[in-house]
């Protein structure tokens, strides 16, 4: 099983010769940000509570350099994103479109925050798969924010910067997400996850061990397509909202294991069940973290499998095609799966001993095959440092 390498030198200069191309000239500088893997913790950080994500070895990368005037040009190396231009003066949120709207809103938002940006052009490209549940916009996000932040020398902290790829994605692209995959993507270092609190926003690295441990985190991409904008993530928000105002507590991260039996007897039993999710997922983040400092990731497994049980029955955000990944991980050497993400679709990891790797990887693939579906990708994801400039 192979896992990509992590230097790219090579890519910044054939980015910036694709830059060049388009714009006629040379960029100011390459900026890179990674998609995240959440090792555990699922829908908690918009509760207000514990999340363990790590940064992931595919990531996005832009070219940008700076202009005299304050027109923005922006083009991807995707296929079927559109170059798109705008004028900073006259942006508004409504008038950004598709994939463009991703760092419109990071320089929309960053001058809402006092920072004065000026024009520039942009050239982007990624090995994030898109909506496999890797952020793969927060990889965009958060590359575009360290550039802008870098060229303007506005010296923003990596956390601010953090969320402001959130603001830029809540309030330009739509989308309701809490301030999770952004801070793994700025926060990352290399080995470690990141374990963050969401409600006072402070954040620590914990070592993973993998390596030392003879493991690897295998992600199943299901290509199962989510909708995080509308309908399935942001209803469980709402229920969480609703289940915290009935409990007369600000948000779910007040409520504790003993808070349970009251909750059941107060709350519907559906609002009950996402309750109890979010209360047993951050008491799940916070072992997975002790046990990672202790004992290291082979102890690990029962909480990854306890929290993608909790996401199947009590959350119902996962799906068949994302249960059968873990399953069939599980039972061919993975110590421990869950689905990954918001859910609806995208990505599982497994960790799986090195030597185990093939045989996961090809019971999953006989599995999907055998019911008809379209084969998913396996591939390996190592723990990497956060964004930066190349
Ligand atoms: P995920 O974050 O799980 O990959 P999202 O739906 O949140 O999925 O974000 C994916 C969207 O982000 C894409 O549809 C596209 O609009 C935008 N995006 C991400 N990477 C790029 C890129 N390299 N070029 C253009 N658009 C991108
Ligand atoms: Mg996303």
């Amino acid at each position: 099983m192979t896992t990509t390498d992590t230097t790219r030198t090579g890519p910044a200069d054939a980015l910036a010769g694709a830059f060049a191309g388009l714009f006629g000239r040379h960029p100011d500088g390459v900026w890179q940000a990674p998609g995240r893997v959440n090792l555990i913790g699922e829908h908690t950080d918009y509760n207000e509570g514990l999340v363990l994500p790590f940064a992931i070895n595919r990531s996005t990368t832009v070219a940008v350099a700076a202009r005299d005037d304050r027109t923005v040009r922006l083009a991807s190396g995707f296929p079927d994103a559109e170059p798109a231009e705008f004028d900073l003066d006259t942006f508004t949120p409504d008038q950004a479109a598709g994939w463009s709207a991703y760092p419109a809103g990071v320089a929309w938002e960053l001058e809402r925050a006092g920072v004065t940006v000026p024009g520039f052009d942009l050239f982007v490209s990624s090995d994030v798969p898109v909506g496999a549940g890797l952020s793969s916009s927060a990889a965009l996000e958060c590359a575009v924010a360290l550039a802008l932040s870098d060229l303007t020398g506005a010296g923003l902290g990596r956390a601010e910067l953090a969320d402001i790829g959130r603001r830029a994605e809540n309030n330009v692209v739509g989308a309701p997400t809490g301030i999770m995959d952004q801070s793994a993507s700025m926060l990352g270092t290399k080995d470690c996850a990141v374990y963050l609190d969401c409600r006072d926003l402070s954040s620590r690295p914990v070592p993973l061990g993998l390596e030392e441990a003879g493991l690897l985190c295998l992600v199943i991409d299901t290509k199962v397509s989510h909708a995080h904008a509308s309908g399935g993530y942001a209803e469980r928000r709402a229920s969480c909202v609703r289940g915290a105002r009935a409990m007369g507590v600000g948000t779910l991260r007040d409520l504790g294991a003993a808070d349970l039996p009251s909750a059941e007897r107060i709350l519907d039993e559906k609002t009950f069940r996402r309750v109890r999710h979010i209360v047993t997922e951050n008491a799940r983040v916070a072992r997975t973290a002790e046990l990672l400092g202790t004992l290291g990731p082979l102890a690990i497994g029962e909480l990854l499998d306890a929290s993608h049980r909790s996401m199947r029955d009590d959350f119902e955000i996962s799906c068949p095609e994302l249960n059968l990944a873990v399953d069939a991980a599980r039972t061919n050497g993975a110590i421990g799966a869950r689905m990954t993400g918001g859910g609806f679709g995208g990505s599982a990891i497994a960790l799986v001993p090195v030597n185990d790797a093939d045989r996961a990887r090809s019971a999953v693939l006989a599995g999907f095959a055998a019911r008809g579906l379209p084969a998913p990708d396996v591939f390996a994801v190592l723990p990497a440092e956060g964004a930066r400039r190349l």
